[in-house]
């Protein structure tokens, strides 16, 4: 499958700070927030699979399920019209009068957006079952999890580097399916670390689990709850001082739902010393940046 992907400007973006030499560790920032606009980072990646499979099978039209701050809803839109092919996103909760940012482009890009309440949302079988269309619907699960979003997310170490050399990666981690992807693809004796971007979100390791084959349950990876600021997409002001501050101090932008906690959550690690000295960190930065514009104006120097 062609695409118009910038693969050319994924970087490897090292951090240069005091908390660098003071805890004697080495970071990196893998750019995938570089690779497109709209379908930036590890949506992409998550998306390629399921898009293949929808054109090979003739879909008339591609649904798909999201909030109101959905990358993934802004992203299938985009790779949609890429495409040609009709996008509906069925969005959780009543249509507000004012549409989010990422709900405005994704209608902009020609999804068809159908909101529905929480209490329904919950049941995905069941609106997908009675989900009136002519033709046929090619069905993409809520974040891109399962097994085609891991195959795709595999790919993202093979843009790193030297991706064999770091002792740590880390990411942002929603439905975890870009975890599963880079668990798969690094090797025994390295850790990866998930941050999770929402409150409580108790079941996420055995969703983790569930899309990990038998050979990677073996690796050593975690998962982490403790950076969620308050729950998925709040942004009280120290998350918005931080974003600001990562920026004038390293020139690395962050978005506020899953990248920015993340990075915090990274650097508290090292604080902690639970990255040891001598480590050598990949961090995914996984993309977002479109939801920024959600924020109100000024709150970002970038
Ligand atoms: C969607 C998203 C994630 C979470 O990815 P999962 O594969 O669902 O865990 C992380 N970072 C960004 C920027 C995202 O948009």
């Amino acid at each position: 499958m062609k695409d118009s992907m910038c693969y050319e400007n994924i970087i490897t973006q090292t951090i240069v700070g005091d908390f660098v030499h003071l805890h004697n560790v080495h970071v990196d920032v893998l750019r995938l927030d570089l690779l497109h606009p709209v379908i930036s980072g590890n949506k992409w990646f998550k998306l390629a699979h399921y898009l293949g499979e929808a054109i090979e099978k003739k879909a008339t039209a591609i649904a798909t399920f999201g909030g109101a701050y959905s990358n993934h809803i802004a992203a299938a839109a985009y790779a949609c019209k890429m495409y040609g092919i009709p996008s509906i996103g069925i969005i959780r909760g009543e249509e507000p009068r004012q549409l989010s940012h990422t709900l405005e482009t994704a209608k902009h890009n020609g999804m068809q957006l159908h909101f529905v309440s929480r209490t329904e949302y919950k049941n995905k079988d069941e609106l997908q079952k009675h989900f009136n269309f002519p033709g046929a619907l090619y069905w993409i699960p809520e974040g891109g999890y399962g097994q085609h979003g891991v195959k795709g997310a595999n790919k993202i170490m093979q843009f790193a580097d030297d991706g064999s050399s770091y002792t740590h990666i880390a990411c942002a981690a929603g439905t975890a399916t870009t975890l599963a992807g880079i668990i798969g693809a690094v090797h025994h004796q390295q850790k990866v670390i998930g941050f999770s971007a929402m409150k409580n979100n108790d079941t996420l390791e055995t969703e983790l689990r569930t899309l990990l084959h038998d050979e990677d349950l073996k690796k050593d990876f975690s998962v982490c709850h403790d950076f969620h600021f308050g729950g998925y997409a709040k942004h009280p002001s120290p998350l918005i001082h931080f974003m600001n501050d990562t920026w004038q101090r390293y020139s690395l932008p962050l978005d506020f739902v899953y990248t920015a906690k993340a990075f915090y959550g990274l650097l508290q690690y090292i604080h902690q010393q639970k990255i040891p000295a001598g480590g050598k960190v990949l961090f995914i930065h996984s993309g977002g940046m479109q939801g920024n514009l959600s924020l109100p104006d000024g709150s970002l120097l970038y």
